[in-house]
Order: structure tokens, then C-alpha cells, then sequence
């Protein structure tokens, strides 16, 4: 199968946006070209749209979806700062692993891989927590955790919430919901390749921002006088101007087909794989009410041998899905419907290519 074929349906990247192959293929633009800061600026203003808020300090981190995950802890975390994390899946251990770098005291919530954290847990966890951090859709898992009743709880807390394989494919409604700091990345649900990541933060965050970052690069003190459209454009880091502009591009085709049209194309690929699996007498992982419309984690039946499997799809029909991740490796297979990837016709196309493929 040639490259050009390939049906990305793992967890990330998906196929990018048709538009966002016409945006690399025009002239590169330089990072201080006034027509390349007009450009932030809309990308800015698309952002705060895909991430329904009206947060002044919302850009494009340089960097993938955990360089945002980074941001958001690096900017918010001292040596005791506080931080309640849900654990359901390897994001969010990987969320731990980055606070307690930051000093901060960690506490754990964890549910079993497979099944939504409590949010009534998570608010009981602590007496008086900075901060709350909870991954919205666990790719690792297939699972969706639920937002809204924390942010509804939160009291004095910040709410921390990783949409990275959320955004754009499921509603994720930022001042809504009281999310105070929210990251994203560019591969999964916007149709975009990896590189960037979105980020967006409430003023309670901007307010509570530590005085002196340990990180330099991710500094958002720093950051916002560049990137922030009114700020001085100061000169901090170059801007990756090329995938600035795929993202523009790629949220471009997101708002020009509507963001509830996007979710709803995510959600009616998500329930036909669910039935097609379901009739190829396969289980899903997650627990019911949660599964995941945009990433589906499936059980790999006894005596079947799962990379086979995989690699005949790669080969045969050019169709890449995922394998399990951390605990769940060889347990399950993951197949994500994101971004231009969540099609009917990518959905068929797998489900017949799985029947051929399984013994
Ligand atoms: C993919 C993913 C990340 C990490 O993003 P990278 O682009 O791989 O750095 C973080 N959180 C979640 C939920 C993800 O799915």
C-alpha cells in the first residue's frame, strides 16, 4: 500500500484536514512578517472558539500535546503546591509524574483502567487543593471522564483539564464548565500533524502564574508578550510558523463545517464502529456510558495474536490502528476515528478489513 493510502485510525496523528496540506505548501512565512502575526492572531481567535472561552491568554504551545501538559504544571506549580490528579490511564500517571517533578505534593485518585474517575472522589480528596487535574478523554483507555461536576465543586481550586484527544471531536465547553487552564494537541481530533499545542488559561490561572518558572522555554510569563495579540511581540522563542499556518488551516475546516457538526461526525463514526465491533462478536474495554466516541479501545480475543492482526491491516488495506499502552499492551487494540479520519466510509472500510483480518 502506498504512503499516500494510509488510513491513520490510531491513537494519533489522524489524517490532517485536506486544507491543511494546501497551507504547508505555501511560502514560508518569517516569525516577525506582520502577516504572519495576523495570522496568530486568527488562530487565536479559532481557538478560543474551538475551546468555547473568552480567555485573553490562549495560544499554540511550541511543542506536542505533552509540552502543554508541561506548561500548564510548570506555570501553576511551586515545591508544595498541592495537586489532586485523576489516574485512569497513562495520561493522567503521566500528569503525576510532571507535578511531582515540579514539587508539587501529588495527590492520587485513581480509578480501574477501563472505568471513569468519580468526580466526588476527586473533590473529597483534599481539604484545600490547589489545583485539580483530570484528563477529559483518556486515550490509553478509551474512557471519558466527566468535567462539568468539578468544575462546579472546585472552590478555591484550579481546575487543570487535558483535551488533547478531546478537542474538536467532543464538546469541551472551557468557561462553561470552569475550567481554568486547558491544553490540547494538534494531531488528534483538529486534523492537524504533531507539533503543536494548544493551550488556553482562565485569569484565576493568570492571577495564581509563578513568579519565576523553573522552565524557561515554557514560560508563559515570557510566552505572552509575544504571542498575545495588543502585547509587544517580543522576541522569546521562533515561532514554528509553518505549523502555525496547518493550524489555521486545520481549525479553519473545523468552524467552516461548524464544531457541532464536527462532534456529531465524531459521534456517529464512534456508534457505528461500536456496533460493527459488537457484530464481529468483538467487546469493548470501557465501561458503558463512557466509551469514547473518537477513540475506541477494543479486547483482542484469546489465541489471537494482536500485532498480526495489525500489521495485515497496515499491509493489506493501509489502515494503521493502535496497540494497547502501558498495562493494557497485547490486552486491546485501539482504533481512533479523528480529525478527517472520522469518516463512515474509514469506519466500513476497518470493519471489513477486521473481518478478513481475524482468524
Ligand atoms: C496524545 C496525548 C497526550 C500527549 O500528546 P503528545 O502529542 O503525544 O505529546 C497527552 N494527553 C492525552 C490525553 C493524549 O491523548
Amino acid at each position: 500500500m502506498p504512503r499516500s493510502d494510509r488510513i491513520l485510525m490510531g491513537p494519533g496523528p489522524c489524517n490532517p484536514y485536506p486544507e491543511v496540506a494546501e497551507a504547508f505548501a505555501r511560502p514560508l512565512l518569517g516569525h516577525l512578517d506582520p502577516t504572519f502575526l495576523a495570522l496568530l492572531d486568527e488562530t487565536c481567535d479559532r481557538l478560543r472558539t474551538v475551546f468555547e472561552t473568552a480567555n485573553e491568554l490562549t495560544l499554540p504551545i511550541s511543542g506536542t500535546g505533552s509540552a502543554g501538559m508541561e506548561a500548564a504544571f510548570v506555570n501553576l506549580v511551586e515545591p508544595g503546591t498541592v495537586v489532586v490528579v485523576g489516574v485512569n490511564g497513562v495520561f493522567g500517571e503521566r500528569m503525576c509524574d510532571v507535578a511531582d517533578r515540579c514539587g508539587a505534593k501529588v495527590v492520587r485518585v485513581e480509578a480501574d483502567w477501563g472505568r471513569a474517575l468519580d468526580p466526588g472522589a476527586l473533590l473529597d480528596a483534599h481539604a484545600a487543593p490547589d489545583l485539580i487535574a483530570v484528563v477529559h478523554a483518556e486515550t490509553s483507555t478509551g474512557v471519558a471522564n466527566d468535567i462539568e461536576p468539578l468544575g462546579a465543586g472546585k472552590g478555591d481550586a484550579l481546575l487543570l483539564v487535558d483535551c488533547v484527544t478531546s478537542l474538536g471531536g467532543m464538546p469541551v465547553r472551557v468557561d462553561d464548565w470552569g475550567v481554568d487552564i486547558a491544553y490540547s494537541g494538534t494531531q488528534k481530533c483538529l486534523g492537524v500533524p504533531p507539533g503543536l499545542a494548544p493551550l488556553t488559561v482562565g485569569e484565576r490561572a493568570r492571577a495564581r502564574l509563578v513568579e519565576r518558572s523553573p522552565s524557561w522555554y515554557l514560560d508563559l510569563r515570557m510566552i505572552g508578550d509575544y504571542a498575545v495579540e495588543g502585547s509587544a511581540r517580543r522576541y522569546h522563542h521562533t515561532a514554528p510558523t509553518a505549523m502555525i499556518a496547518a493550524l489555521h488551516a486545520g481549525l479553519g475546516h473545523v468552524l467552516d463545517e461548524g464544531l457541532e457538526a464536527a462532534w456529531a461526525r465524531h459521534a456517529e463514526c464512534g456508534r457505528l464502529l461500536h456496533e460493527g465491533l459488537a457484530d464481529l462478536g468483538l467487546t469493548l474495554f470501557a465501561e458503558a456510558g463512557h466509551c469514547l466516541p473518537n477513540l475506541t479501545t477494543v479486547v483482542v480475543p484469546d489465541g489471537v495474536d494482536e500485532a498480526a492482526v495489525r500489521r495485515r491491516l497496515l499491509e493489506r488495506h493501509g489502515i494503521e490502528i493502535g496497540a494497547g499502552a502501558g498495562p493494557l499492551a497485547g490486552r486491546v487494540w485501539r482504533i481512533g476515528c479523528m480529525g478527517h479520519t472520522a469518516r463512515p466510509r474509514n469506519v466500513t472500510l476497518l470493519l471489513a478489513a477486521l473481518a478478513e483480518a481475524l482468524p
